[in-house]
């Protein structure tokens, strides 16, 4: 028998809308963070923001719980549905609305998949810069939302760099659109920084208006093999000073990370035959006629010279530069060459990231000695992965005694429990170890000010 609630919700909506109990496909269920899934009271998929607001101020009336869902990515839990609450998936509301060459903007419905928006950019003669490896299934609403990072943070900066405009629906159902489309627009608070990186828990964004870029004519990349962590950060300093804005990633991994996935994904080749201390993925983009290669390779041979890079492989064709990045993308193949895994996504100090790395790996395998402890990140933005399995406790892994920690060496170094992915559930506990008490008690304030019936994706952040 459908309760008042569910009777009301569907007459609410148009036809086709809402899905109940069993009939919820379990890819709904749950995100990528691996917590246990949870079938939602409902599900609703809308179609226009209109669609939206009705579903919220419903919800906020009969104080249902209401989880906003993208790609379902994720990898902090943020929208992982509560149990006996809807989830409101925006898969529906995608699409390309317009391209504005002349202000250089775009504006796209929240549920477009990342990938959508950069080919339709290219399209255009033009570039979005936001890239991540999840960019054929997370949506641009979710990547607002925890404020993504990504491959060319470096150049470009985060997800909440790429805005002019957001139209969302608050926690009451009301809809502010202000989709701007001007760089400069000091009138007043610039609220939509509000919702960009607030995880789905004070608004829901419907509609966006993106900056895009001119688009480099040319891209060069290539992989080094440097002796140790300090020669990393020498590397880094030169080719900033060197490349300038061209330097449009710097991902970092070390030899765990490699050696696990090339060993694992035998269509994976290893960039060298032999072995190094930290391996670079550097890259440069420009619109230099004669192309970034020169440039690249100028700045390499010198550190080559100077011993402060062992060795380099130039990606020479766009398909040699691809099989480079496919080592760094293979992240999404955690599954099948480790099984689970305790993930992490912290930042730090860059200098002080080598040594981080060697206490990781050092504290991890004193107390699990057949751990795995894989780190590599995007090291120009001061942003470290760890990822953690322990072989011999299956499927059962030690998620709270490895994330005390590691969170414990992050708050120990001055770092950030999360640098990109956000808080969501999982690092829900470790908050206070990067925020003062100040600074939570005044973003409950908002939360409480904008929510009060703590109805729009509760229990996330804090
Ligand atoms: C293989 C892989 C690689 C990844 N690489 C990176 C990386 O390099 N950098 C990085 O930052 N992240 C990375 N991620 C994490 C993930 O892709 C990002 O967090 C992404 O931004 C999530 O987008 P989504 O659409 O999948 O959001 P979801 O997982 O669906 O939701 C994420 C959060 O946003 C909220 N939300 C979703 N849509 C809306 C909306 N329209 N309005 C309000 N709230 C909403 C949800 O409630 C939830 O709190 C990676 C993930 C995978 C699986």
């Amino acid at each position: 028998m459908p309760t008042t609630f569910e009777l009301e919700l569907q007459s609410a909506l148009p036809d086709n809308t809402v899905t109940f109990g069993e009939a919820i496909e379990s890819k709904y269920w749950h995100d990528w963070s691996g917590l246990a899934p949870v079938q939602p009271l409902a599900l609703v998929r809308p179609r226009t923001t209109q669609d939206v607001s009705i579903a919220m101020a419903l919800c906020n009336e009969r104080r249902i719980a209401l989880v906003p869902q993208g790609g379902l990515t994720g990898l902090a839990g943020g929208a992982q549905p509560v149990a006996g609450g809807v989830a409101m998936s925006l898969e529906r509301m995608s699409g390309v609305e317009e391209i504005d060459a002349v202000m250089g903007t775009m504006t796209v419905l929240a549920g477009t998949r990342l990938s959508e928006i950069q080919d339709a950019a290219e399209a255009a003669g033009l570039y979005f810069p936001l890239d991540l490896g999840a960019r054929g299934s997370c949506s641009i609403g979710g990547n607002l939302s925890t404020n993504a990072g990504g491959n060319r943070v470096i150049r470009y900066g985060m997800a909440r760099d790429q805005v002019l405009g957001l139209e969302y629906v608050l926690p009451d159902g009301t809809i502010v659109s202000s989709l701007n489309k001007m760089i400069k627009n000091n009138a007043g608070y610039d609220l939509k920084q509000l919702f960009i990186g607030s995880e789905g828990t004070l608004g829901i964004i419907t509609r966006v208006v993106l900056r895009l870029q001119a688009k480099p004519i040319s891209v060069a990349t290539a992989m080094c093999g440097c002796p140790d962590y300090e020669a990393v950060l020498t590397l880094l300093k030169t080719a900033r000073a060197k490349l300038g804005p061209s330097l449009s990633a710097f991902e970092v991994m070390w030899p765990s990370f490699v050696d696990c996935m090339t060993n694992g994904l035998p269509q994976l080749r290893k960039p060298f035959a032999e072995a190094h201390g930290v391996y670079v993925l550097i890259e440069a983009s420009g619109f230099r006629e004669e192309g970034e290669s020169a440039h690249l390779e100028a700045c390499l041979s010198t550190l080559l010279e100077d011993g402060v890079v062992n060795d380099v492989v130039i990606g020479a064709s766009e398909r040699d530069a691809k099989e480079l990045w496919a080592l760094r993308d293979s992240v999404s193949e955690y599954p099948k060459v480790l099984g689970a895994v305790i993930g992490f996504d912290i930042g730090l100090p860059t200098t002080l990231m080598g040594e981080a790395v060697d206490r990781v790996q050092r504290e991890v395998k004193a107390q699990w000695p057949d751990a795995h402890v894989l780190c590599y990140g995007h090291i120009g933005d001061s942003n470290l992965h760890v990822v953690v399995n322990v072989p011999s406790a299956g499927a059962h892994q030690p998620h709270s005694e490895v994330d005390a920690l590691v969170y414990e060496l992050v708050r120990s170094m001055g770092g950030t429990i999360s640098a990109e992915h956000g808080i969501g559930l999982v690092k829900k506990p470790f908050l206070s170890f990067t925020r003062s008490p100040e600074e939570i008690a005044l973003m409950q304030r908002i939360k409480a000010a904008l929510d009060p019936h703590n109805v729009l994706n509760p229990g996330k952040v804090f």
